[in-house]
């Protein structure tokens, strides 16, 4: 039964990097492409038109948060604190604010996130997403039943996802005047761990492969070394990524720094974590002051040499006045990077603009972060990081994840560089057709498999249960 999409202009992989190929067609049969190519003479089953429309492969959105999110939005933007950890940026949203968020929701108000915030990817041509879950903040137990109803969810919308929820030795919080602490979990931390590490196991090939799972040690501050081990030694025997929050806030650099006598990457290192399966979401702060470039060269060499990934999630920094310095260092050092959303919007093609336009303005170049460069992380960078040849690209042999993106319209006409197009000009309302494993999930727009005026408003709901529950 193969499906023919003509008339489009197909952004094709040519096995080294994405080239346009316009006119182009592509073919694909059951959740798999079979042909990438200017004709297609063979016979099909289907006809899709894709006049006005680039036909790319769909995000690999690397990094973000399904549950917590919708309640942050409102709360964590133009709020500082002086007085806390950095003079200069919002640290008070990452200690304080998403701590208490997590302690007033409960698991009926995560689902309506869970949801609301998968209508919002699959609509914006998220197609396979990275889902670092939370449970409860405090406590150390979380149920994870919780995140057993939140995967059968994003089953059930059709998109491909990785989940991995998160585990930890310790949790942080911020007092009043803005000053962090770390407390060990009294209890349930390592039955956290087992959990996490058997909800892996059991999960990890359901909906047809489109839900595969992944370890996800919480922050790099807030876990002690025989759990990083621990975390390495389980993925090499489930054969599943890994993935940690480290390089987030200056704070957690020094507080590494004092408790392990180690930079961030060292203590990486020395726990095993580093390799082509393993991500660092972030990766801000991996030296005093923030500046790649000034990583030691054992460092450098480690990250690169070991095929590490760094995911960036520069609107989340950029929001509250903070840099990735650099994204073009980070290219240029041979690392290789990949982009997520993180919290919202959850919009690839706002990541794509933000993560360019910032790096032009810290390098002072208007060819710092090329249009496509940017793509390629946003696509191959986080397919290579989950160890997927077969995601991020559109060849012959890849999932069929195929995205349309309108460029009939005022804004985008007429197109010279499709790159430019939607690293610098395109948002994911721009978006129009979304395939999933051969699926069509989304259709002129709207998202087929969630009802969504009803997740919206189950979200709004949830939401006024939580925000009466906040007590910062
Ligand atoms: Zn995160």
């Amino acid at each position: 039964m193969p499906t023919l999409i003509e008339n489009g202009t197909v952004i094709a992989w040519d096995g080294d990097c994405h080239r346009v190929m316009e006119p182009g067609v592509v073919v694909f049969e059951g959740n798999e492409i079979v042909f990438v190519g200017e004709t297609y003479d063979g016979d099909v089953d289907i006809t899709i038109d894709a006049t006005g429309r680039l036909v790319i492969p769909g995000f690999v959105n690397s990094h973000l948060h399904l549950t917590d999110t919708p309640f942050t939005k409102g709360y964590q933007e133009d709020v500082g604190s002086p007085s806390g950890p950095s003079g200069y940026q919002n640290y008070v949203a990452l200690y304080k604010m998403l701590p208490s968020v997590r302690k007033a929701s409960d698991p009926e108000a995560q689902y309506a996130a869970a949801l609301c915030a998968l209508a919002e990817l699959a609509r914006t041509g998220s197609t396979t997403i990275v889902e670092l879950g939370y449970d409860f903040e405090i406590g150390g137990d979380g149920d994870i039943a919780i995140t057993e109803r939140i995967a059968e969810i994003i089953g059930e919308t059709g998109l491909r996802c990785y989940s991995g929820p998160r585990f930890r030795t310790r949790f942080y919080g911020a007092d009043s005047k803005g000053g962090v602490f770390y407390e060990d979990y009294p209890n349930g931390a390592r039955q956290r761990f087992e959990d996490c590490v058997e909800f892996c196991r059991s999960w990890n090939g359901r909906y047809d492969d489109r839900l595969r799972t992944m370890l996800a040690p919480g922050q790099i501050d807030t876990c002690d070394a025989q759990l990083l081990k621990d975390t390495r030694r389980y993925a090499d025997e489930l054969k599943i990524p890994i993935q940690i929050h480290a390089g987030q806030s200056p704070f957690e650099f020094s507080r590494v720094k004092q408790t392990e006598h180690k930079t961030n990457v060292e203590y990486m290192m020395e726990t095993g974590l580093l390799g082509p399966d393993f991500i660092i979401g972030h990766g801000q702060f991996m030296s005093d002051g923030g500046d790649v470039a000034t990583m030691a060269k054992h460092e450098i060499a480690a990250l690169r040499d070991s095929k590490t990934t760094v995911c960036h999630l520069p609107w989340v920094k950029a929001r509250r006045g903070g840099v990735i310095n650099s994204i073009q260092k980070y290219h240029d050092l041979g690392i290789r990077q990949s982009l997520g959303t993180d919290n919202y919007p959850l919009d690839m093609f706002n990541e794509m603009l933000t993560a360019a336009v910032v790096c032009k303005i810290v390098e002072k170049s208007a060819v710092a972060a090329l249009s496509q460069d940017v793509f390629l992380m946003a696509t191959v960078g986080g397919a290579d990081a989950l160890g997927r040849p077969d995601l991020g690209r559109l060849a012959p042999g890849c999932k069929a994840d195929i995205v349309f993106v309108r460029i009939d319209t005022p804004k985008a006409a007429p197109v010279y560089d499709p790159f430019k197009f939607m690293v610098l000009a395109a948002t994911g309302d721009d978006v129009d057709r979304v395939i999933v494993d051969g699926k069509t999930i989304v259709d002129d727009g709207k998202v087929l498999t969630i009802d969504v005026p009803k997740a919206v408003q189950q979200v709004n709901e949830a939401s006024r249960r939580v925000w009466g529950r906040l007590d910062f």
